[in-house]
């Protein structure tokens, strides 16, 4: 049977290891790292994941604000709301909180946010720097990714890791963090997508495999190489209201060497690595950028 790796547990830790860090940036500027968080419309997930992240600001002692507008929002009012928390001093990050109503491009939206207190790192300025290997933010979800792989002692240099789902917010960036000649990287990568032929045959290459496609029970144990570390991204309402990932997680369990679960594995490294980048901009503002370790 495969280790369950722990997402809720290991974003414990590090949410600490944070909070520490505030209390000592606080200590010493009198000023507290601040989120803002902007919500258009209604969407219920969306009501969901704010709230979780703003009561994960008040656990490690950050500031956060919610501006909520209506779902009828215009494109320029919008665009107006985020000019002027790109010049707010109090606000180190600014997270839109996607998906977006229709009638706004969600890319000018994105583009719109000062690179400096772009924390979830989805901007064009923020992705080409981590593709240089110059990365300010890594993206909230890989990053998440990564550290359960490196604080559960999982080696990823010279292994062959084997993503399936190519977006902009989890498996491209992914694939550019891991391949990096860096620490905590150095990984052989495969990128699979809706397009791939026989995807089982690739994954089955993989030392790690990390599926983020959005499809319930997608990776099965025959898809998986026995030993394998499996990290699961997908979050998938069932129709019974539970919620699943993209591993058939009773069968791989059997197969994998480690695996993280659904709920409590990815989920909450994701919002524990937007409370880390929004403490770093909070510490490097008007600085020059700098690597992110
Ligand atoms: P997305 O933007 O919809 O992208 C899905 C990717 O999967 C695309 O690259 C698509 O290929 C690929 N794909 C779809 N069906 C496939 C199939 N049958 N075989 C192979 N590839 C397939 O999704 P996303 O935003 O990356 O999210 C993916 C999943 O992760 C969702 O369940 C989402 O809820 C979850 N998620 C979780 C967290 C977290 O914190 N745990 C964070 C973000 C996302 P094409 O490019 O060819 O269309």
């Amino acid at each position: 049977m495969a280790t369950i790796l722990d997402g809720k547990k290991l974003a414990q830790i590090i949410q600490a290891e944070i909070k520490a860090e505030i209390a000592e940036f606080h200590r010493q500027t009198g000023q507290r790292p601040g989120l803002a968080a902007v919500l258009v419309g209604d969407n219920p997930a969306s009501q969901i994941y704010v709230r979780n992240k703003r009561l994960a600001c008040d656990r490690v002692g950050m500031a956060s604000w919610l501006h909520e507008l209506p779902p009828s929002t215009t494109q320029t009012h919008l665009l107006e709301l985020i000019a002027k928390l790109n010049t707010d001093a109090q606000v180190h990050g600014i997270l839109v909180q996607l998906p977006l109503p229709k009638q706004i491009d969600e890319s000018v939206i994105v583009q719109a946010v000062a690179p400096e207190k772009d924390v979830d790192g989805f901007g064009t300025q923020n992705l080409g720097l981590l593709a240089a290997g110059l990365a300010r933010y890594y993206p909230c979800t890989p990053f998440g990714v990564q550290q359960i792989l490196l604080r559960n002692g999982i080696a990823i240099d010279g292994r062959h890791v084997v993503i399936v789902g190519r977006s902009n917010i989890v498996g491209k960036p992914l694939a550019l963090m891991l391949m990096q000649k860096a620490e905590g990287a150095n990984a052989t990568v495969t990128v699979c997508h809706s397009r791939s032929r026989d995807i089982g045959s690739l994954t089955r290459l993989g030392d790690i495999v990390v599926v983020a496609i959005g499809q319930a029970r997608f990776l099965k144990a025959d898809m998986v190489k026995p030993g394998a570390v499996v990290i699961d991204v997908g979050m998938n309402r069932l129709p019974d209201g539970k919620l699943a990932g993209d591993v058939a997680f009773d069968e791989v369990e059997k197969v994998a060497a480690a695996i993280t679960p659904v709920p409590g594995g990815v989920g909450p490294m994701t919002i524990t690595m937007l409370l880390w980048n929004t403490l770093r901009a909070a510490q490097t503002l008007g600085r020059a950028p700098r690597r992110m370790a």
